[in-house]
């Protein structure tokens, strides 16, 4: 069931909200940046999120293929979300569960979690290790 989530950066200046089906399934992945931040996220519809404070202190960083945009804050450095678009996907965002304020950990436990072989480029895969992400 859709539901919306009220997010925010640790400091408070970044503020948002997204509508977001956890029944849709989570998402872990191995890449490099996944596994350093242990981004634990949500797909969404680039129109299901919606800016209610800070903007301005979102900073954006890229690497590798550059496709993604990962955002975090200038002030605290937690990173709410990144966006990217593909032809399978479309324009979408990546939202950083944990920065979800009305999200219980109930609520997180059952949502499904799929796991993406990004370290390998092989994002269709499930790693052969995931317990660490
Ligand atoms: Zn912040």
């Amino acid at each position: 069931m859709e539901q919306t989530f009220h997010g925010s950066c640790h400091c408070g200046a970044v503020r948002f909200e997204a509508d977001i089906d956890l029944d849709q399934g989570t998402s872990k992945c191995n890449c490099s940046s996944c596994a350093k931040g242990r981004f634990w996220k949500a797909f969404i519809d680039a129109s299901a999120l919606r800016m209610t404070a800070g903007s301005d202190h979102l900073t954006e960083y890229r690497f590798g293929g550059k496709t993604i945009a990962h955002f975090f804050c200038r002030t605290c450095g937690v990173k709410p979300f990144g966006r990217g678009e593909t032809a399978n996907m479309g324009a979408f965002y990546a939202i950083n569960l944990a920065c979800l304020d009305d999200l219980t950990p109930e609520a997180l436990l059952a949502a499904p979690v799929e796991y993406q072989d990004g370290r390998h480029d092989h994002w269709e895969n499930q790693p052969a290790e995931v317990r660490h992400l």
